[in-house]
């Protein structure tokens, strides 16, 4: 039998431009070039600009030069998420023709103030693990009819994946292979619980699709083998892995990296200016210094 030829590694670091990029960021695009240098593999960079609200050109031009100046090298073209909104909608199309989505209607002060009648009782209301409330909502149980006349005459709607109707699908264990740390510092196989996040959006009317979607949709097209990543990201692989299983794309490795904390104990944050990789830049200091502090 022919022996297939070994697979080339691929990563990839995948920014939004809603800011300036940090020092975790910095260490994220570092650990990514080092590994895909390390194992002879390929680096790409995607730019993940589907929040057309907060993401500008100008901070996407701020990541190049960023990057530059880190001396990274990374594959031309850059892939736009903006660019490719129909791949999404398509992956969304077959979630909803294996009617595993349905459309909810709740506003954020409807979802809020449901939750708040809940907990009036005194237990608390579920959260994910980014701490918001899971939907309270109950459009899921309407037949596919109820759910179109619902949202006839454009009542503004969001996607939601029905995630127990989805885990319920699933016929074997859903996993992933961790060679970072999680929050237990635990590699190897993990084992995804997409429950905990409820029934996640996938997309919105001011927001054709959601980062799940098409994080999974990119990941899978542009053939990445390695999701390198900060630590935050460690809980959101269980949709991930959810989404791939859905749509038939491949598993990648997955390796989530330890976070820079501010002074205040905090994760870095864009608007944490003085964190910032151009600050540093600007206070003279070189990417080899960079490099020596975040690594
Ligand atoms: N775009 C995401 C962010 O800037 C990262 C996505 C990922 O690495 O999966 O936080």
């Amino acid at each position: 039998m022919p022996v297939p030829p070994p697979v080339q590694p691929v990563f990839r670091f995948a920014p939004s431009p809603n800011g300036l990029l940090h020092l975790g960021h910095a260490l994220s695009a570092i650990v990514n070039h080092d590994m895909a240098a390390a194992m002879g593999g390929r680096l790409l960079l995607r730019i993940e600009d589907l929040d057309r609200t907060r993401c500008r050109p100008e901070f996407e031009a701020a990541i190049f030069e960023d990057l530059a100046w880190l001396g990274l090298t990374w594959e031309q073209p850059v892939r736009r998420q903006s660019d490719h909104l129909d791949l999404y909608a398509a992956a969304l199309e077959r979630l909803r023709a294996m009617g595993l989505v349905y459309p909810s209607v709740m506003s954020r002060g409807e979802i809020k103030a449901a939750v708040a009648a809940a907990e009036a009782s005194g237990e608390p209301w579920p959260r994910d693990p980014d701490g918001s409330p899971l939907y309270p909502g109950r459009e899921r149980e309407l037949s596919a009819r109820e759910q179109e006349a619902l949202i006839a005459g454009g009542r503004p709607h969001a996607w939601r994946l029905d995630v127990a109707k989805a885990v319920g699908r699933l016929a074997e264990p859903l996993t992933w292979q961790e060679t970072g740390a999680g929050p237990a510092g635990r590699t190897g196989p993990i084992a995804a619980e997409p429950a905990v996040w409820g029934d996640v959006v996938l997309s919105r009317s001011d927001a054709p699709s959601s980062y799940h979607l098409s994080v999974v949709v990119d990941d899978a097209l542009q053939g990445i083998t390695h999701v390198v990543r900060g630590r935050d990201l460690y809980d959101a692989t269980s949709i991930h892995r959810l989404l791939q299983r859905l749509l038939d794309l491949p598993e990648p490795l997955y390796h989530h990296h330890r976070l820079l904390l501010g002074p205040d104990g905090r994760k870095l944050s864009k608007s944490n200016g003085d964190t910032g990789i151009a600050a540093f830049r600007a206070a003279g200091r070189s990417a080899a210094e960079l490099r020596a502090m975040v690594l």
